[in-house]
């Protein structure tokens, strides 16, 4: 008998519908929770141990429910699939026993057929399992949550490196503004490239003109100049006043670490420029990707010339009028590809330079539009301070100059702001005075060294003032106005130049002694060498003639196949060196001289800068007219 049922439970296979109807649910439950296996497993372990540890006497063990029910004694037998349990009615019991649990196996497909050979009643249901919907929403959280720090890891990594995992995306890089808001207003200073892409505006505003004679509209324009000069600017300021789109992407932006993806980017661009026609593609920094072709240390970079190449093809492929018009910026225009300058692409090229002294008023005037700035402010004595200051710079110092106003609490920007602003602009940020040592004798020694040098040689610009307060690197300075717009520098003026500038190191060796010479000279020196060579090698301002002996200086790494190669004999170096050195000699010489004459003058000065810190050009001019003349030794000036 035994036997038998053994058999039956093993082998027999015929089942009942219902029973493979409701497993179905189960079956997809149990998939669900293989997912997270291991987890899964503990929470099993967990949820079953108090009901194995559970011994109810209305509980009924597997063997005693087969005994039962082989012996007939099971009147109805409810299978909860679930829970893999059954509830089973005895025959003969009190109404309020009659009722079983027993825990059964999970397949057990002979049992059914038992059953109902055993002439019990057999009810199979699904029972909402709280325990198992429970377990499996922890584990689905759980699963979300490893998901979700993956994706974190993942995204933190693709940053790390630099985008690698957007690869092929192409996401676009460039940005689009509608409306650029600035006007050619807000430009200044650099009259003549307003001037030439005043043009471009028309071309975008009415190329029915243009086109009407036959006319190409040009493709392509190049904005040459030092950084800051307002290249960007100008570009937003001619898509401002066209009233078009301004699409602006960085040539940087082109390259990444895989092959293509640059390329792609072009295409993505120039595809969303021609839907919103007519508009201006700014490119910024193009020498990014601009570089001649297959040159370089290293050879060629693939990604890069893949996607020069793709830009050429892209500039060719559009009509010149269909309202595109490319304008790239770079301060670089020696290093960029032939391909790129031929006509019908970059074939326009604007040189934007460091605004002249107008210039500067005129961008200090658009940068004081919105500040608050004290009537007594001279804009034009700040523009005459700042040769060589570029727009951004200039714009710079004015906002620095409102920092400085309204941490000192004031209303209105005055000159004492603005002046400390161009000092820390040009020189640094302001450093707490040394303590009176010999030091600091010793600097302001140099300092007036500079100042009177400066002062007593004819041709020199005028000493602005003369401090022993330190500002970034320098212990002490010593401040020139500049000459008015220096477009041509007389010889003179340059020899004038160096003798000042050697006037620092001439008086730490007259006044200390050749032993105490300091290495605060070493800047010094560098400048007076490099004007010195400048004289001889490009100036033609010295025994060796009018000759021009050094072209344009190109580091290796510009990627120009033609290695620079000195263009003299050894002869004429030595004797290019030999020159140079005569000539800052002689302006050596020149610097004791005056230092020497005027021993008892600079002593008295040096007192007044180390007890004020500062002189003040005006002031300085003063004393040394006073000292001179009280002085023992008569002057020559
Ligand atoms: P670039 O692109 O040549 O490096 P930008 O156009 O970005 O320089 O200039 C930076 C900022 O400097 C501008 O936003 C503007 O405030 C100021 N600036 C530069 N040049 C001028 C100028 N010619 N006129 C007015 N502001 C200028
Ligand atoms: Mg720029
Ligand atoms: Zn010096």
């Amino acid at each position: 008998m035994k036997r038998q049922s053994q058999k039956n439970l093993c082998t027999s296979t015929p089942q009942n519908p219902t029973l493979t109807k409701s497993a179905k649910p189960k079956n997809k439950l149990g998939s669900l929770g293989r997912l997270a296996a291991g987890w899964m497993i503990l929470q099993t372990v967990l949820l079953a141990t108090p009901v194995l540890a559970q011994k109810d006497p209305s509980s009924l063990s597997y063997g005693e429910f087969l005994q039962k029910l082989e012996q007939g004694e099971v009147s109805k037998v409810e299978l909860d699939e679930t829970n893999n349990r059954a509830t089973v009615t005895l025959k003969q019991q009190p109404e309020a026993k009659a009722s079983k649990n027993v825990l059964i196996f999970e397949r057990n497909p002979g049992l059914a057929s038992k059953i109902t050979k055993s002439g019990a009643e057999l009810q199979v249901k699904t029972s909402i399992d709280r325990s198992a919907t429970a377990s499996i929403l922890i584990n689905l959280l759980v699963i979300f949550m490893l998901l979700a720090g993956l994706i974190m890891i993942i995204r933190r990594s693709a940053n790390a490196s630099g985008q690698a995992f957007s690869f092929g995306k192409s996401r676009a890089r460039f940005q689009m503004e509608a409306k650029t808001g600035v006007k050619f207003d807000d430009v200044a200073g650099i009259e003549e490239a307003k001037e030439e892409l005043q043009e471009v505006v028309t071309f975008l505003k009415e190329p029915e003109k243009f086109t009407a004679v036959g006319a190409k509209i040009p493709r392509g324009m190049l904005l040459i100049g030092p950084p800051g000069t307002g290249k960007t600017l100008l570009a937003k300021a001619i898509a401002g006043e066209a009233g078009v789109p301004f699409f602006s992407i960085s040539g940087s932006e082109f390259v990444e670490m895989f092959v293509g993806v640059g390329a792609s980017r072009v295409r993505d661009l120039f595809r969303k420029a021609k839907e919103n026609a007519p508009c201006l593609i700014f490119i910024d920094e193009i020498d990014a990707v601009g570089r001649q072709r297959g040159a370089g240390i290293g050879g060629g970079n693939d990604e890069r010339e893949q996607t020069l190449n793709q830009l050429l093809t892209e500039m060719d492929g559009f009509e010149g009028n269909s309202g595109v018009i490319v304008i790239a910026a770079t301060n670089r225009p020696d290093v960029l590809d032939v391909a790129l300058l031929r006509p019908g692409r970059f074939d326009r090229q604007v040189m934007v330079d460091y605004p002249d002294y107008r210039g500067r008023l005129g961008i200090l005037e658009v940068h004081s539009r919105d500040k608050k700035i004290d009537l007594e402010v001279s804009l034009e004595a700040i523009a005459r301070r700042t040769p060589g200051f570029s727009g951004a710079d200039l714009a710079n110092l004015l906002n620095e100059a409102a920092i400085l106003t309204a941490r000192r609490r004031k209303e209105a920007v005055t000159m004492l702001e603005i002046n400390d602003a161009v000092d820390r602009v040009v020189a640094g940020m302001e450093g707490t005075p040394l303590i009176d040592s010999k030091a600091k004798r010793l600097i302001a020694y140099h300092e007036i060294g500079h100042a009177i040098v400066a002062t007593l040689t004819p041709g020199h610009d005028l000493v602005e003032k003369v401090t022993l307060i330190p500002r970034g690197q320098a212990k002490g300075l010593t401040w020139f106005t500049p000459d008015e717009e220096q477009g041509l520098v007389a010889r003179n003026q340059i020899l004038a130049k160096i003798t000042s500038t050697l006037g620092g190191r001439a008086a730490e060796e007259m006044i200390f002694g050749d032993g105490e010479v300091t290495t605060g000279a070493s800047n010094d020196l560098e400048q007076v060498t490099s004007m010195a060579r400048q004289m001889v090698t490009k100036f033609g301002m010295s025994d060796l003639g009018l000759l021009s002996l050094e072209g344009q200086e190109q580091p290796v790494f510009l990627g120009n196949d033609s290695m620079q190669r000195a263009e003299y004999s050894e002869a004429i170096a030595a004797r290019i060196d030999s020159q140079v050195r005569t000539i800052v000699l002689q302006c050596y010489e020149n610097a004791k001289k005056i230092i020497q004459d005027n021993r008892y003058t600079i002593d008295r000065i040096t007192d007044i800068l180390i007890e004020q810190e500062t002189i003040e050009g005006e002031e300085f001019r003063k004393l040394v007219k006073k000292f001179s003349e009280s002085s023992p030794k008569k002057l020559v000036v």
